[in-house]
């Protein structure tokens, strides 16, 4: 009997050896024994039992990883031969366009419509996230849909070793061919029912959106949803929450958004941190902005922004750790974990520290009504009731 990797898993070495379940978004620790055995596995002619224990093989038929019957279709490759950085690089946010559709009233863009990756950056940039073992990339912007040459960058995202996820508003999809979409999730911005989401986005635009995640979801892509808590949605997360699970999205992200950007000039919008902080316990699934076991968030995530700055995430784009051009690693590199220990949380001795990690480091940083270089995240602090 011969065993051959499913299409949908790559071998990643990470922190551990690991294999990457890219249609689940499933990480799997290995222990070197059973990776060399899968690494066989993924050739194309696959390999014999030879190496692996019985109940271990029986396992991995169990969760679809391995088939006994070689595949016809074309065989994903594994990751580019590379290695990974410690902690390792998992999440790349790859801003590839800061033009926009939209004018959303709490978009944190500056000025929208400057820049712009070309396709020969993001080319090089993909390589170098497969050949550092990235898991998930998010093609974002502005709106990532209005890149001048959306269409070529959409030809290089095959054959890479990690998920692909577009983030967009949804606004174009509608006009556009879901299943040509070389990404395995879409990501929509959903602010409120008609009336929150509207009230940010502008008129027309829930149903729109709404549309567009039932046509992708038609279309066979796994769909998730990202919504900012604002002074006109607070009345519509019970509803939302019931839509999202009833829709089978997957991942439903929540965050407040930051006094940044068009939310300056349209500041009644913010919500303070005691009104808007328990809404942070609504959402559902993972995302890519976690800590670690004794690190605060964003440990595995780096944003590479439309003007070819690289920084912890976008809203360090005006402190960036370097450029593309630099490459991934070397940016990487500098970017220094925060240890929990560090945090004002710690002195306080949070009993939520493992749960919440100091919650975003970026919101806690702008804080004006906490004092000290490692303040909490006070929003996530009222989520969590530890003030109220
Ligand atoms: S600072 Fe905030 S936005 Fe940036 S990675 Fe951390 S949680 Fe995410
Ligand atoms: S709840 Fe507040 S004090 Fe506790 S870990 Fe989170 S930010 Fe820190």
């Amino acid at each position: 009997m011969r065993y051959y990797l499913e299409n949908n898993f790559v071998l990643k070495r990470l922190e551990t050896p690991a294999l990457y379940g890219i249609q689940e978004d499933e990480l799997y620790e290995l222990d070197e024994t059973a990776f060399e055995f899968l690494r066989k596995c993924s050739r194309p002619e696959g390999c014999s039992a030879d190496g692996a224990g019985k109940e271990f093989i029986e396992y991995c038929l169990s969760e679809k990883i391995l088939s006994d019957t070689s595949s016809p279709t074309l065989r994903r490759p594994e990751s580019l031969p590379g290695s990974s950085a410690f902690p390792s690089l998992r999440y790349l946010e790859l801003q590839i366009t800061d033009r926009c559709n939209l004018k959303c009233r709490h978009c944190y863009i500056d000025k929208p419509g400057q820049n712009e990756l070309s396709p020969e950056v993001i080319k090089d940039i993909l390589c170098e996230f497969d050949s550092m073992q990235g898991l998930r990339l998010l093609i974002t912007g502005g709106e990532p849909l209005l890149h001048r040459s959306f269409g070529a960058i959409n030809d290089l995202l095959p054959g890479h070793g990690f998920r692909k996820i577009l983030f967009t508003n949804g606004l174009l999809l509608e006009k556009m061919a879901i299943t040509e979409l070389n990404v395995d999730e879409i990501q929509f911005s959903v602010d409120g029912m008609e009336h929150g989401h509207d009230a940010l986005r502008g008129s027309g635009s829930y149903n729109m959106v709404m549309h567009a995640i039932k046509a992708a979801i038609a279309a066979g892509k796994a769909a998730s949803v990202s919504t900012m808590v604002h002074r006109e949605n607070t009345g519509e997360f019970a509803e939302m929450e019931r839509l999202f699970k009833d829709m089978d999205i997957r991942d439903w992200t929540v965050d407040v958004p930051c006094l940044t950007g068009n939310l300056k000039q349209n500041a009644t919008l913010n919500l303070p941190p005691e009104v808007a902080g328990p809404f942070l316990n609504y959402g559902f699934g993972g995302g890519l902005h976690g800590g670690g076991e004794g690190y605060a968030c964003g440990l595995h995530l780096l944003s590479v922004l439309a003007n070819g700055a690289v920084s912890k995430c976008a809203f360090y784009g005006r402190s960036p750790l370097g450029t593309v051009s630099e490459g991934l690693r070397k940016c990487w590199e500098r970017l220094k974990p925060v240890k929990l220990e560090e945090l004002e949380c710690a002195r306080l001795d949070c009993k939520f520290m493992d749960a919440c990690r100091g919650g975003c480091r970026y919101r806690a940083s702008i804080a004006d009504n906490e004092s000290g270089p490692r303040k909490r995240d006070i929003y996530k602090c009222f989520a969590y009731g530890i003030i109220e």
